[in-house]
């Protein structure tokens, strides 16, 4: 199947001339899958340089929460480049201040917080992590086994959902341990929830054997994760790890930085589980494509953090805080209902369409966080990694911008704004792209 909307072969010429001087100027580390050159986007379409368009169900990697170049943002940056571009995380601005004030306002942890401004998720996480060493005294950490908190020395010894991202960068930071994200789909503990058994291993094996939990100062997890395979937690499981955590002083953080700001169809994907973080970390849909990160923590805690223990050059610009203003209005009013009802419909229409395709092993997530685990068979649950790259390259010439996580899912992230229309469209050329690849 080839869409309508793609007019040439791909790459087209206009592409293939850019990929070309790219090839010898951009570093070849970015991990890119297939060879999409954007001209421009609107809403949940992108076109590229040569006149194709696609839908974007990629986001970005999440990114675009309300859409492409959505008017309400733009004019926000407009308006605020008109004043000023800069001034430093040394001053003050009021719209730094309102953002702060609006996440206070949305309340995420029950309690006052405040805000630590910054560019990016892992420099989000890295300040979560200096934070909560800073409040405890504590030094070591546990992580879990296929995060993702992104790729900068601290949060990189974190990072665990792929062995290249790890590859000729030892040593990391010291003093983190991993421990299994439970896995319903493909349990490494024996009895029926995973989650139990997860928390069992902390308390009674690690704690026990390895890791002295008073020197723990966190532990650090995505309460949906990424990355790793866009895997729901257990009922329970995160209940759980914040008990563990109260037990021995432990804090914890939540990397929201793709999971929250309604991707999940709540403003953030810990609200499912009814468990409060005592730190979080933001990034990605908070901008709708600016860059723009956050800690967010307890007031008690992020008070105690002197002048000059943690700062920045550009925290806080002012257009990407307009960005993120306008973002968490449209997110709050709007498009996190959205993401809710359009992605329970196109959760059902997943699951209809595991019926036709026994490749399909698993569908799962919340909201437009959204996952399809594809398999040998259904039996032996072997990832299909091949041909969850094949349908990701098929899809892109059909004309769906996709992305893969795990060794063998496609993950769906569509702007927060799309409607059924756009998930049927998707999902055609999905079917289509299924057997095109099984085909191959
Ligand atoms: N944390 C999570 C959960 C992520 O998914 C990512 C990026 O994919 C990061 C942190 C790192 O964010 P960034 O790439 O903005 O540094």
């Amino acid at each position: 199947m080839q869409s309508a909307h793609i007019k040439t072969p791909l790459p087209g010429p206009k592409a293939q001339a850019l990929l070309k001087r790219d090839a010898l100027v951009t570093s070849p580390s970015y991990p890119r899958d297939y060879p999409f050159v954007m001209s421009h986007g609107k809403g949940a379409e992108v076109w590229d340089v040569d006149g194709n368009r696609f839908l974007d169900f990629a986001a970005g990697i999440a990114v675009c929460s309300t859409g492409h170049s959505h008017p309400a943002v733009v004019q926000a940056i407009k308006d605020a480049a008109d004043e000023f571009l800069h001034i430093s995380s040394d001053y003050w601005h009021e719209r730094q201040t309102a953002l702060a004030e609006k996440i206070n306002a949305v309340n995420p942890m029950g309690e006052p917080v405040m805000s630590f401004f910054c560019q990016s998720g892992t420099e989000a996480v890295e300040g979560s992590l200096k934070l909560a060493r800073y409040v405890t005294g504590r030094s070591r950490f546990i992580g879990f086994l296929g995060g993702f908190h992104g790729r900068t020395m601290g949060s990189l010894s974190f990072t665990s959902s792929k062995y290249t991202q790890q590859k000729g960068f030892f040593p990391t930071m010291p003093g983190v341990t991993h421990v299994p994200y439970p896995n319903s789909y493909r349990p490494l503990f024996a009895g029926e929830d995973q989650g139990a058994a997860v928390l069992n291993y902390i308390e009674n094996v690690l704690f026990k054997a390895n890791v002295p939990a008073q020197e723990v100062a966190a532990i650090l997890i995505e309460p949906i994760q990424g990355e790793g395979g866009y895997l729901v937690p257990p009922d329970g499981f995160l209940q759980g790890l914040r008990k563990l955590c109260d037990r021995h002083g432990i804090l914890l953080i939540f990397d929201e930085v793709q999971s929250g700001v309604g991707r999940t169809g709540k403003m953030f994907a810990s609200e499912h589980f009814g468990v409060a973080p005592d730190i979080m970390s933001l990034a990605k849909g908070l901008g709708s494509g600016l860059p723009i990160g956050m800690v967010v923590a307890k007031k008690t805690l992020m008070e105690k953090w002197q002048r000059g223990a943690h700062g920045n050059t550009y925290g806080g610009n002012p257009l990407c805080c307009a960005a993120a203003l306008a973002t968490l209005d449209l997110v709050d009013t709007q498009y996190r209902a959205n993401a809710a009802e359009v992605g329970t419909y196109f959760m059902n229409q997943l699951r209809d369409l595991q019926g036709r395709f026994p490749c399909i092993g698993h569908v799962r997530g919340k909201g437009l966080m959204l996952g399809m685990e594809l398999v040998e068979d259904r039996s032996s649950k072997i990832p299909a990694t091949k041909l969850c790259d094949a349908v990701v390259n098929r899809a892109f010439h059909n004309g769906l911008l996709l992305l893969s996580c795990g060794q063998s899912t496609i993950r769906f992230m569509p702007p927060l704004m799309i409607s059924r229309t756009h998930v049927d469209e998707a999902l055609a050329i999905l079917a289509a792209s299924l057997e095109d690849a099984q085909n191959q």
